[in-house]
């Protein structure tokens, strides 16, 4: 035997292949072990800190194959980004097998997102004569929850929060099998041995398949349920009941924001929705997001997304999910975030009912630990493909990769939807969506999830960046940060990061015209900033055009209350008298007031915003005057918007080389549309129609004046479909270049990435 060994280690080679990118947690050492067999490859393969390293013996050829087969055989979940091999002496080995995980200075650990329940394990759940029939936490190598149940690395059950549960026999034994489907599933359980679901309903408590019984039952009449799923806490009721919606609603506040759905069925949400080929692949696919479908007239309640044209729509993305909604009785359910606005979601068994205790009736838990919440993704698909307008399960923490080295940077977002990046070389780790950092408590969640990114993926930063905003809890936080590590804490202005960010995402060489259209951001001047045209490159920009000034009387209040705007503008052109219902309707004594500290400029900051210019026309058409939720008035607006055509006046003046665009002859024409008793939606388009004119325009003198071609576009106001489709098309048609997001948020939620490619490209 010895000698014959010896024999054949003649012509063969020994390879150490050393993979980098998603290659943990997602089933890959057991491909390797199946792709060595096929090819009579002996050796041994590894997880290390880094990625996957393989040392793979055998005939020349047959090594060549097996290289030659890794990227194109790969499992469906798993990524390759980089695969080094170097040459060893053959060792004679006899067979392959894998050896256990090391750890390793350097090389970045990419970790898998939670990936939805597939269709093998689908299968099982409802095949009776399987052992895991109707076991809510069915799971393999190539689906299941990841991110949100890591504590530390290499991803292995004991740095999980499946720790607890000891594997049975028959668990252990497909665990061990390299030949099956849960050849080291981390999260393997079965009802023997795994988690278990339990329903709470007033006093009663019951579980397993009793528990999820009742839930339904619960549902189905018109009950409302908080249901703990992978990466927090849902809000469920039945989607088709008006009453039960709106009693989620009552019981939420004053909560007015469209809600999403889950249905099971792509022919069921084809009846409520227009669901496109682009969208079936989203709402089919390992990641599953909400995604925005143009509604139809249904059976689903008016309450669910009364101010939006659009439903968020998700299909079931666990296996809890499946068993809930394979119920006859309940086509669609209301699944939404389980928590009171913009706080963090709720995570743990004991905080979700004590926060969720006066909305929900009855609580679906179960006992598998959430390490680390994780809210759903929300993605549009466009003419222009589809965009992540919120990055979170199924996305983090896989990286977006850069072609710049950015170095390790923390940087921490802005104030609204904030979601922090840290960066490692070419990957920048963009965190799940955390929420409003208005409070102590968003503030603590958000540190806890910097620290646990920190550690998950053993990156310390070197550099701190965060907004120019001196005020943001945000910017304090990074501040203190830097001086505790005696690191530098770069500002950035905030639409100079939404460009960059842009920029990034398509490794533009700059320099670029950027776009940058939203509610706020803190100016360079100290004015509010928001709809500004910036001379970009990474490191530094020029501000080229903006939306002319108005004042914000009272300040975020005039943020809150858009009609206070829409009577700023209509003041500065005299037709505050006019013969329309908003003047005829107008708080005289409050307006005084306002005109007053206008006057005298108290507490009236000065914005260039396009977010306010759109709140603005809301609340003159009639559609919004007081904003329930940010930018609540700009959806309806944009939800108004019919087919019709035409544009209004505007001018762009020049002064010492700075545009500014003025909107002041388009009031003027709107009033006196209103006065002719012009339809609310013929104007809202006309509207758009005039933005999209006007900030064109601005873009194609400054692209004319500089000779810069390829524009980046970014910022909340391109969540709008009417400006994302329609500014696009005005430029390209003179030949500009555009850019715009695909990865990640147009909105603040990709914020911190731009942040993090400034204060890179300024530091280094
Ligand atoms: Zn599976
Ligand atoms: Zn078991």
């Amino acid at each position: 035997m010895a000698k014959a060994t010896t024999l054949t280690t003649d012509r063969r080679i020994r390879r150490e292949i050393t993979i980098t990118g998603i290659v943990q947690g997602v089933g890959f050492r057991p491909f390797i072990h199946r792709l060595a067999q096929k090819h009579g490859i002996a050796g041994t393969v590894h997880n290390f800190t880094g990625g996957v390293v393989i040392e793979a013996e055998g005939q020349p050829e047959a090594v060549a194959a097996f290289i030659g087969d890794l990227p194109r055989e790969k499992p469906p979940i798993a990524r390759i980004d980089d695969i080094t091999v170097v040459e060893l002496p053959a060792l004679g080995d006899a067979e392959f097998v894998i050896t256990p995980s090391r750890e390793a200075a350097g090389g970045t650990i990419l970790l898998s997102p939670d990936v939805a329940m597939c269709d093998d394990c689908l299968r099982e759940l409802f095949d009776p004569d399987d052992r895991r029939y109707r076991y809510p936490f069915i799971n393999c190598t190539n689906c299941g929850p990841r991110f949100t149940i890591i504590q530390s690395v290499p991803y292995d059950r004991p740095n999980t929060t499946m720790r607890p549960f000891s594997m049975c026999r028959h668990c252990q034994a497909e665990y061990d099998d390299i030949g099956d489907r849960r050849y080291h599933a981390q999260p393997n359980a079965c009802p023997v041995c795994g988690p278990e679901v339990e329903l709470i309903f007033g006093d009663e408590r019951c579980s397993a398949d009793e528990a999820i019984e009742q839930a339904i039952e619960l549902l189905a009449a018109g009950k409302i349920v908080a249901i703990k799923g992978l990466g927090g806490f849902h809000l469920a009721c039945d989607a088709t009941s008006q009453d039960a919606v709106q009693e989620l609603r009552r019981r939420k506040g004053r909560e007015e924001k469209p809600l999403a759905i889950m249905s099971t069925s792509l022919e069921e949400m084809e009846s409520y929705c227009h669901l496109t080929e682009e969208a079936q692949e989203l709402l089919t696919g390992a990641i599953r997001p909400i995604v925005l479908l143009k509604k139809r007239t249904s059976v689903i309640a008016p309450s669910v997304a009364p101010d939006s044209k659009y439903y968020g729509v998700m299909t079931p993305y666990t296996p809890l999910h499946h068993l809930l909604l394979a119920d006859d009785r309940l086509p669609a359910l209301v699944m939404t975030s389980g928590n009171l606005s913009e706080e963090p979601l709720a995570t743990q068994n004991d905080e979700a009912r004590g926060r969720l205790a006066h909305i929900a009736d009855g609580f679906l838990l179960h006992d598998r630990e959430i390490e680390i919440g994780c809210d759903d993704s929300v993605v549009r698909p466009t003419k222009l493909g589809p965009i992540v307008m919120r990055r979170a399960r199924g996305y983090v923490p896989f990286p977006v990769t850069l072609k710049r080295d950015l170095g390790r940077v923390l940087a921490v977002g802005g104030h609204l939807k904030n979601t922090f990046c840290l960066t490692d070389g070419r990957n920048a780790f963009l965190s799940q969506h955390i929420g409003d950092l208005e409070d102590a408590n968003t503030l603590d969640y958000f540190q806890w999830c910097v620290d646990h990114l920190q550690d998950v993926l053993r990156v310390e930063p070197e550099l701190i960046a965060h907004d120019l905003h001196p005020d943001y809890l945000s910017s304090h936080y990074a501040q203190r940060l830097a001086e505790e590590r005696g690191l530098d804490a770069v500002a950035v202005q905030h639409h100079h990061a939404h460009i960059a960010a842009c920029m990034a995402e398509h490794a533009a060489v700059g320099p670029v015209l950027g776009i940058a259209c939203d509610g706020t951001g803190y100016g360079a001047d100290g004015t509010v900033w928001g709809c500004e045209i910036l001379l970009s490159d990474y490191d530094d920009y020029t501000r080229a055009a903006h939306l002319e000034y108005v004042p914000l009387p009272g300040g975020e209040q005039a943020i809150k209350e858009p009609w206070r705007v829409a009577a700023v503008y209509l003041h500065r052109q005299g037709l505050l008298d006019a013969d329309i219902d908003f003047c005829h309707n107008l708080d005289r004594p409050r307006w005084r007031l306002l005109e007053q500290m206008i006057e005298k400029n108290i507490n009236c900051p000065s914005a260039s915003s396009a977010g306010r210019l759109f709140s603005a026309v809301s609340a003159l058409v009639g559609l919004r005057s007081v904003d329930a939720y940010e930018g609540q008035s700009a959806m309806m607006l944009e939800a108004a918007a019919t087919d019709a055509e035409g544009v209004y006046s505007y001018e762009i003046t020049e002064s010492d080389g700075m545009l500014v665009m003025s909107p002041g002859l388009m009031f003027v024409e709107i009033v006196a549309d209103l006065e002719a008793g012009k339809d609310t939606g013929e104007i809202s388009v006309r509207f758009h129609n005039t933005f999209v004119a006007m900030v064109g325009d601005a873009a194609v003198r400054v692209a004319k004046k500089t000779g810069i071609k390829q524009i980046a576009m970014s910022g909340g106001t391109f969540q709008n479909e009417l400006v994302l489709h329609g500014l696009p098309q005005r430029l390209t048609e003179v030949g500009l270049e555009v850019l715009i997001h695909q990865e990640t948020p147009p909105n603040d939620g990709g914020l911190a990435l731009g942040q993090a490619v400034v204060a890179s490209a300024r530091n280094y």
